[in-house]
């Protein structure tokens, strides 16, 4: 049975059958262990007692006598002096009794084959329908000496009492069963539920929501399900848009430099245009080039399994290289650079770090026509702070929120007009969340822009 609806149905057959069988196993052993004396000596009583009766008062007609007591509930044997054997009430399943248990009564003993008779673990003494399971005693009648054993008859003593407390336990089992077939189902449905919508992810179908509304364990599996799915819905979604924008960013290129190349193999094309066309291919080389390895880049931190290579280095030497790169660009542009870095060491990835500060420059550079860049570099208790402010063009309010994320530009016509990706900054943050640190940028448009990375000191990344 391979559903799990169908192994719990199965359990809980095997498992009423397995209680009924022990149940049957323990009261059999507690009757042989501590009920079989009792009732011997109560039947040992009675039939103890009748015989008394017979003795003192001689009924005249003796038969008719036994067989009222065995209307009562017994089944009586009565043995005559000449061993003539007598049954009263319904016959024995198997009438068995011994010889020597006939003569022992006529001898004038008590005979006990109920205390006696075996112990058997499947088979109850209490209910052994035979004429050996009975106890016996002597009894004097009309001069003579009568054997008289007696049992109870089990199926007179079987009362309407019985009968219905048997039929309690008989109806208790179905509802119990048919209740456990009830609620398996209703606690195997949204497992179903589940296998289904799981089946449908692996298709890459996700479902919009589950059907479950519980509180248990299940309802918290559905829940975090349903979350796992969200999850998956977005990356998806945000998988296509990478793909997306990674084709348009490489197509643009592409077609600037098949387009000026076809035109540089026509003959006409003078010197000063051909020159012009091959600057143009150029500077679109570079730009595939730059986006390549900045995808690079986001793809290694993505798929960082290793810690970061960790080095203890002087931060404001790196700081101070990465400026360097863009002096030129600085005195080109006719800027302002204000420089104050203290001298700190700084455990960290020099290589990713690089990046950042590359990154973070050359933004401020290029988005930077007049005025300054202040660049500082300070160490706190806790944390390294590193700022850089210019008073370039500025970002609108409604953008900042996006900045950080993978090919966002800020949809003006200046920043159009300036070269970029839009994954400087989305390499910055990964990088500084690598680092444990975080990012504060405050722009106001056309006064300038104002990044702050605070790195914490002890990371445990
Ligand atoms: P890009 O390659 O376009 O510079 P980034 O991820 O580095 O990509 O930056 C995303 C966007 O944030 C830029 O396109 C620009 O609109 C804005 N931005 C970043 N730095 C500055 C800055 N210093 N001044 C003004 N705008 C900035």
């Amino acid at each position: 049975m391979k559903s799990l609806y169908g192994k719990f149905l199965a359990m809980t057959a095997i498992i009423m059958v397995m209680s009924t069988v022990i149940a049957f196993l323990i009261v059999n052993t507690y009757y042989h262990q501590n009920m079989k004396e009792e009732n011997s000596a109560k039947n040992i009583s009675i039939v103890q007692q009748i015989a008394t009766y017979i003795e003192s008062e001689q009924p005249p007609n003796l038969e008719f006598f036994l067989r009222t007591e065995a209307a009562v509930g017994y089944k009586l044997v009565l043995v005559s002096p000449t061993e003539e054997i007598e049954f009263f009430g319904a016959p024995f399943r198997e009438h068995n009794l011994a010889q020597e248990a006939i003569d022992q009564v006529l001898d004038g003993q008590v005979y006990n084959g109920m205390q006696n008779f075996p112990t058997e673990t499947f088979m109850t003494g209490f209910f052994a329908d035979e004429s050996s399971n009975t106890v016996g005693s002597p009894v004097l009648y009309q001069g003579d000496r009568y054997a008289l054993f007696l049992r109870p008859d089990i199926k007179l003593l079987f009362t309407e009492v019985h009968l219905l407390l048997g039929g309690m336990v008989i109806v208790i089992a179905i509802i119990s069963f048919l209740a456990m077939l009830f609620f398996a189902k209703k606690l195997i449905d949204p497992i179903t539920e589940l296998t289904k919508a799981t089946k449908q992810i692996g298709d890459e179908k996700f479902v919009e929501s589950l059907d479950i509304a519980r509180q248990d364990e299940i309802g918290q599996l559905a829940q975090s399900f349903s979350q796992m799915v969200e999850r998956l819905k977005q990356n998806d979604q945000m998988r296509k848009q990478f793909i997306s924008d990674v084709s348009h960013d490489f197509q643009s290129p592409l077609l600037n430099i098949r387009g000026y190349a076809s035109l540089l193999n026509k003959r006409e094309v003078d010197e000063e245009t051909r020159q012009q066309y091959a600057s143009i291919i150029e500077s679109e080389t570079e730009r595939l080039s730059t986006l390549t390895k900045q995808l690079l880049l986001l793809t290694s931190l993505d798929q960082l399994k290793t810690p970061l290579q960790k080095k203890t280095y002087a931060l404001d030497e790196q700081i101070r290289d990465v400026v360097r790169n863009y002096q030129w660009q600085i005195v080109n542009k006719e800027l302002s650079l204000e420089l104050e870095v203290e001298p700190i060491t700084y455990q960290g990835d020099p290589a990713f770090l690089e990046k950042v500060w590359d990154n973070l420059i050359s933004n401020a550079v290029k988005y930077t026509e007049q005025g300054s860049i202040r660049i500082s570099l300070k160490e706190l208790s806790e944390e390294i702070v590193f700022c850089i402010e210019d008073s370039g063009i500025g970002i609108e309010e409604e953008h900042m929120p996006q900045l950080f994320e993978r090919f966002y530009r800020a949809d003006s016509s200046r920043t159009k007009e300036i070269e970029g990706t839009g994954l400087g900054l989305a390499i910055v943050q990964q990088v500084v969340e690598l680092h444990s640190g975080t990012i504060d940028m405050k722009s106001e448009l056309d006064k300038g822009t104002k990044i702050t990375v605070y790195l914490p000191k002890k990371n445990e990344k």
